[in-house]
């Protein structure tokens, strides 16, 4: 169910310590509840802004100049990583992160660090995890780094879960990985969402399937959000797709 608001971010501005200006003014808000897909061609800014959101920035020498980021109406630039972590906000990076060397479920036990969880909670999470990836729970001894890369991404998300988000921020969780693969993860969202009210926000530059699981979207260009509105409808708009998202 869509209610209040988890995520707002007002007139984000960020740059790097190369002076390149990332974001210009970047503004979106996210419900409770909802999966909002953040859309954009390459370089638009759209890992900078989740970066930004898990106050992660400064870690790869980069700063917000001006803005705000709200995070169930508390700003996430004045805390660290680890306690927006512990506070819900847990984000998969680009490039479906996994420990290559530890097996399947090893790297998902990893996600569920830091909280203070009992063993049986733990024991339970992870039985949840794989009912969401019944693909994982069949590769649960595998070594990571010999998966594939559906399995790799899987895994990445699946840590994610282990730490209970309340919003889980995905960044291109489609890249490198096979249509009918991107299918099934978008499906394990979207499952995610309407099932547990998990809030979700993912950047994609697959925006095809983004909008076909997405609520709403909003569109970045130039480090600014140009547009934003309900999935289905820019979806229908040929011109938008063609013009913002380098798409035919
Ligand atoms: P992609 O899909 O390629 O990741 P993006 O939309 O996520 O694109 P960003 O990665 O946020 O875009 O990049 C926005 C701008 O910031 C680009 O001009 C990029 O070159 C620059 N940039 C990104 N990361 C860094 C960094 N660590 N140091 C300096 N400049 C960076």
């Amino acid at each position: 169910m869509m209610g209040d608001i988890i995520l707002s971010v007002e007139g984000l501005k960020a740059r790097y310590a190369n002076a390149i200006t990332a974001l210009e003014d970047v503004s979106f808000t996210l419900s409770r509840g909802e999966i909002l897909a953040v859309l954009g061609a390459n370089g638009a800014g759209k890992s900078t802004v989740l970066k930004a959101i898990s106050n992660l920035l400064p870690a790869v020498r980069g700063q917000v100049t001006a803005g705000s980021v709200l995070y169930q109406g508390e700003s996430t630039l004045t805390r660290s990583p680890a306690a927006l972590l512990r506070a819900g906000l847990v984000q998969v990076l680009e490039g479906r992160h996994c420990f290559k060397t530890l097996s399947v479920e090893d790297n998902l036990l990893t996600g569920g660090l830091g909280r203070g969880a009992s063993r049986a909670e733990i024991a339970a999470d992870l039985d949840r995890v794989y009912a969401w990836f019944p693909k994982l729970a069949a590769r649960r001894r595998a070594i990571s780094g010999l998966t594939s890369g559906g399995e790799q991404q899987m895994t990445a998300i699946g840590r994610a879960l282990m730490a209970r988000p309340k919003l889980l921020v995905l960044d291109e969780p489609s890249m490198g990985l096979a249509p009918l693969v991107v299918q099934d993860i978008f499906r394990a969202l979207k499952r995610l969402n309407s099932e547990d009210g998990l809030s979700i926000l993912v950047a994609e530059q697959n925006s095809a399937i983004a909008l076909t699981y997405a609520d709403r979207a909003v569109i970045l260009e130039h480090g600014a959000s140009v547009l934003s509105g309900d999935a289905g409808a820019l979806k229908a708009r040929d011109d938008i797709r063609a013009f913002y998202l380098g798409q035919k």
